[in-house]
Formats: C-alpha cells, structure tokens, sequence
C-alpha cells in the first residue's frame, strides 16, 4: 500500500473566473484556491463545493479532489445548499402565503429544505401573534420547521444560529422582509442588494460570484438572496406541482396519477376535508392549477 497523503478539506467560499477561495474546515482560515493534479482547469468548481487538498505555502491550497455535491442552486450558483431561509413576515410587508408556497414548491424541486423565519416579531401585538401562530401551525404540519424571530431586537436571532449549526445556507424572500438584517445579524456582513435585479431581471450575481459567510459554528451564509418571488410553474410542469406539497406525498389516492382536483377516490381531498391538510396549503395548490373547484367551500367552509 502506498503512502497517502494527509488532504484537509476545505469549502470553496468564492469563485470568480479564475480566482478561487477556499475556507479551512479545521483551522477555518483562507486560501487561494489552485486546482491540481485530477482537478483539471476545466473541472467546474463553486461556491459551497467541498473539496480536499493541502497547503503549499501560507496563501495557497492546491485542490486535490472536489466532493460529490449533493445540489447545486442556479440563483444564486451555490452548491450544498443545507437551508434556503424562506423570509417572511406577518406585517410589513404583508404575509402573502400564495407567495411562499410558490417558493417552497420552486425550493422543492432543487432539491434544497426549506426553513422558513418569520421575521419583524417585534412589531406584533397579541392578535397578530395569534394570527402568526396560525401561519406557523400550517406550515409546521406540512412538514416545514419555522422559527419566529426579530433582526431589530435579536429575539431568535441565537436560536437560528443555533438551528445553521454546519450548514451552508442562503437566504430568499422577498424584499424588505429583513434579509439584509437578518444576515448583518448573523454575520455582521450587508448583503448584496438585488434592487438592480428585481427592476431588470438581471442581477448583479450574474456577473459578481456570490460570496460565502462563515459564521457560528461551521456555518455559512451566501451574501446574495435567492428568489424573491417566483411561479412554481415557471419551473414546473402543473401536473407535476402536486409531487412537491410534501405533505400530500403521505396519501395515496385511488388513480396514481391523481391531480387531487375532480378525481374520485382521491385521498387528498378527503384529508382536506378532514382538516389533515390545511385548507389554505390546498387552495394555493389549486391556485397554481389555475382550477377552480366547486366543492371547495364544502371542502373548507
Ligand atoms: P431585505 O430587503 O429583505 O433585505 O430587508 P432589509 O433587511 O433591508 O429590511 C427592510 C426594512 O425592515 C429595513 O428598514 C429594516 O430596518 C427593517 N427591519 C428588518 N428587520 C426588522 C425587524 O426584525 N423588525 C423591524 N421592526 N424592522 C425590521
Ligand atoms: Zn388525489
């Protein structure tokens, strides 16, 4: 047996044309990235890549190997995404669960786990935390885990770093919910604005490389948000969306290709009717369906 040689690994935390950085995973330290060896020029690298190699001189990791990845996000181009915080809040700007569960569907289908925070807790009297918690019960029993925060005071704030122990993760959701907050908060980092992208459809981490935050414990954050809001079926087919409301994915209805809207003997809609699945989850399904069902009121009162 030939003697191996010892590789750290390392996260590649920015990669802009040539220039690549790497972040130690044991003395957390940065390096210039420099492929070598089976890692050809060509070799696609990006942010979030694990990779494995050694240090050749205080400045420089000659990348070795480059991991398996388990995903790969587009917007921003991350790869390992753990978490996509799906940011929300009750008031200002008003919820808009339409909006989310377009999201979460699109995040569904990278292959990405969603969490989503609702922030601006501080701005909320008993209704509206009753009303929050409602929201938060929905989406809990879909399978989903939410934490309930506030950038401004740092109620939570612990409690999600707590939660990204070892994660890679990014932020989305739309603009002004508190991203920009939320991440100087976890990292003392602004983000980069999108304000540019949301006006032209053309962002400015089209051309700049997103950026990976260390932060916590082995944790990281892109400086570049995600979608902001997005159609589902900008990304998939209607008869496809249904595999992506995971709590639907526990019944099986009578015909396999069942797209629980008129069919008979469909499992899904007897779980609405049961109060199994939440109403509102249901109706925004329909909504993406473009269909229109007369039993709904009976459905759901
Ligand atoms: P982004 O567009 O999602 O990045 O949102 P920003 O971080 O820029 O926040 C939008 C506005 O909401 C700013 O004026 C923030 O100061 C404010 N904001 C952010 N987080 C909170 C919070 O937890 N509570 C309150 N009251 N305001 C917040
Ligand atoms: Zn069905």
């Amino acid at each position: 047996m030939g003697k191996k040689k010892e590789l750290k690994r390392a996260i590649v935390i920015d990669r802009e044309a040539q220039l690549i950085q790497v972040y130690t995973l044991d003395e957390e330290k940065t390096y210039r990235g420099i492929p070598r060896g089976k890692v050809l020029k060509k070799t696609k690298i990006y942010a979030g890549d694990y990779v494995r190699g050694e240090v050749v001189d205080p400045n420089t990791f000659a990348i070795e190997e480059v991991e398996e990845r388990k995903n790969l996000l587009i917007r921003p181009r991350v790869a390992n995404v753990d978490r996509v915080i799906i940011v929300q809040t009750l008031k200002m700007p008003e919820f808009n669960n339409y909006l989310l569960d377009n999201l979460l569907v699109v995040y569904e289908y990278f292959g990405v786990e969603p969490v989503i925070v609702f922030n601006k807790i501080d701005l909320l009297n008993e209704e509206e935390k009753k009303e929050l918690d409602y929201w938060v019960d929905i989406y809990t029993k879909a399978g989903y885990d939410v934490l309930k925060v506030s950038a401004k005071t740092g109620e939570g704030i612990q409690e999600l770093i707590n939660y990204l122990e070892g994660f890679i993760c990014i932020l989305a959701g739309p603009s002004g919910v508190g991203k920009s907050s939320i991440l100087s908060r976890l990292t003392g980092i602004e983000l980069r604005t999108q304000e540019v992208s949301e006006k032209t459809e053309r962002g400015r981490h089209t051309t700049t490389g997103v950026r990976l935050i260390p932060f916590g414990k082995n944790s990281f954050i892109g400086d570049t948000p995600g979608f902001s809001k997005v159609e589902a079926t900008m990304f998939v087919e209607p008869r496809e969306i249904r595999k992506y409301f995971r709590e639907f994915l526990s019944y099986t209805c009578k015909y396999p290709d069942c797209t629980h809207t008129n069919e008979p003997g469909c499992a899904v809609k007897e779980a609405v009717k049961k109060g199994e699945i939440s109403c509102e989850r249901y109706k925004s399904y329909l909504k993406m369906l473009k269909v229109y069902l007369e039993e709904i009121k009976e459905l759901c009162g």
